[in-house]
């Protein structure tokens, strides 16, 4: 396949049955590039019969799939993961085109999407199950893993390959059929994905993309009775949603959220490494991470100095589409008013800005969504900026008196993702991970940094409680079957 470079307006098509074809009904929808503003590509506008098709195909060549030996499927994946890799800086460019974010980050985000393709290729050699013992004689006890059938996948365009890979590895590699509804934000990067897949011998069917809004694609893969696993990565709204909607029919849902993850900088901490630490949290990827460091709790003793140090990083931030800036444009326009919006009403309620607040709109930033990084200071800990998700380079500040205060105060939101804590002492660091309401926790590191072969998650409204990544990702597209065999029925 060739990934042509990113030019004129482009035609995205859905992928059903191995074939690309537009929608059924015909619409289109414009994709604009958030760098410049610039229609970038005309997106095939699914519905309910795009997404029967898909359904159908996955249907239909499902079993087939499952009946390979799992080793079979990671061999396989192991040459789309091949693939990718050999496609790496095309992919990329679809990504910093569809994204605006930087050519080198695009690359090290492709990069993710081929180690996590390498890491789930080597599960088809392990898939492991349990043996055990049975109090029965002459009888063995063990569970294996069982596809679970036609997996419908909905995706995020923050790092949309490798929001991508993270779900249809591991659903392919567990045998089932894949849906993918890809984020109407990043189309083609899921196009590009499937084309690859194709080429390295994935059969037609077993991975098919329906393109579309969320209401008219998203929602009909939910409601969808022969999807029988639902894994959505998206805002804890939308997924409040798909979870009331596939509770309907009891369907398997892993629904992966937003956060507001806490920050926290301690007496003792290194301040210097705290605020460069902190301001990568807060703005890297332009603050779209689900686990952006949003909420920067500081002990009062150190509160100036820190503050002092993170704004002098704030106010160095280059902000562009190009490898010499610390961040690029937030996804579309809709998003950079809902945030402007939030810092307006913030500074209405009494808080101080302390940097940013405002749309960038120079010559270089012409027409793309910009965003200037932001430093909000004295909004209270239950305000909305302090507790709500933004998905932007804002964050909040926050001044405590002691460990017990700062603990509170981390834990005083809806979310549960990620957690990142400064300190020199061990002992608050334990403490830290333990009384900390998070599925990952950070001991002097930032809030975000995963890596493929550890589970990624969160409590409360940050996750259903299922983990993406890791060998737990094969929990999620696999059911666990109880076998006991006995092997000597007649003497017991
Ligand atoms: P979003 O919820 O608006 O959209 C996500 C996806 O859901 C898109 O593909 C969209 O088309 C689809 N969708 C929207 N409405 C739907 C509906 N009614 N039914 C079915 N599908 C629907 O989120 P977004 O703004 O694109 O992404 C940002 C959010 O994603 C943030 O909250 C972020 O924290 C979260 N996120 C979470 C993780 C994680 O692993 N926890 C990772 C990345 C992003």
């Amino acid at each position: 396949m060739s990934i042509s470079a990113p030019s004129a307006v482009r035609t995205v098509a859905n992928v059903i049955a191995g074939e690309e074809r537009g929608a059924v009904g015909g619409d289109t929808f414009e994709k604009r590039s958030p760098a410049t503003g610039e229609v970038i590509s005309s997106v095939a506008r699914s519905d309910r019969r795009d997404v029967d098709l898909a359904v159908s195909a996955a249907r239909e060549v499902q079993w087939e799939w499952a009946r390979t030996t799992v080793a079979e499927r990671g061999a396989l994946l192991r040459r789309v993961t091949q693939t990718l890799e050999s496609e790496q800086e095309a992919v990329a460019e679809v990504v910093a085109a569809e994204t605006g974010k930087a050519p080198k980050e695009a690359l090290g985000e492709t990069g993710a999407a081929i180690e996590m393709g390498y890491f789930v290729a080597g599960e088809g050699r392990r898939f492991y199950g349990r043996t055990t013992t049975s109090a029965v004689q002459n009888r063995q006890a063990m569970t294996v893993r069982q596809p679970i059938g036609v997996a419908g996948l909905i995706t995020a365009a923050n790092t949309p390959i490798a929001n991508v890979a993270w779900k249809v590895f591991p659903a392919l590699l567990c045998g089932n059929g894949a849906v993918l509804k890809a984020s109407e934000d990043t189309p083609e990067t899921a196009l590009v994905f499937a084309r690859l897949a194709a080429d390295a011998g994935l059969p037609p069917g077993v991975l098919n993309v329906v393109q579309g809004l969320g209401e008219e694609a998203g929602q009909p893969l939910v409601e969808h009775p022969d999807v029988d696993v639902v894994s959505f990565t998206g805002s804890t709204a939308v997924g409040r949603m798909i979870a009331r909607t596939a509770g309907e029919r009891l369907a398997k849902v892993c629904l992966e959220l937003g956060g507001k993850n806490p920050f926290m900088v301690c007496d003792d901490a290194d301040l210097a490494a705290a605020a460069s630490a902190a301001a990568l949290s807060a703005y890297s990827n332009a603050g779209q991470r689900c686990a952006a460091g949003s909420r920067i709790i500081v002990f009062e003793s150190v509160y100036e100095d820190f503050v002092r140090r993170l704004l002098e990083r704030t106010r160095a931030q280059q902000v562009g589409p190009g490898d010499e800036h610390d961040f690029g444009p937030v996804i579309n326009e809709r998003q950079l008013q809902q945030m402007l919006a939030a810092v307006e009403r913030a500074r209405e309620a009494g808080a101080s800005v302390l940097a940013g607040g405002e749309r960038l709109s120079g010559p270089e930033h012409a027409g793309g969504y910009y965003v200037a990084p932001t430093l909000v200071e004295d909004a209270g800990l239950d305000s909305e900026i302090s507790c709500a998700e933004l998905f932007g380079p804002i964050a909040t500040l926050h001044r405590v008196r002691s460990f017990d205060e700062a603990v509170a105060a981390a834990n005083a939101t809806p979310y549960g993702l990620t957690a990142a804590v400064w300190t020199a002492s061990v002992h608050r660091a334990q403490e830290f991970v333990a009384r900390i309401v998070s599925g990952v926790a950070s001991v002097n590191g930032p809030t975000y940094g995963s890596e493929p072969h550890m589970p990624f998650g969160g409590e409360r409204a940050s996750g259903t409680g299922w983990r993406e990544a890791g060998t737990e990702a094969l929990d999620v597209y696999s059911d666990i079957k109880t076998v006991y065999v006995n092997h000597d029925p007649g003497r017991t």
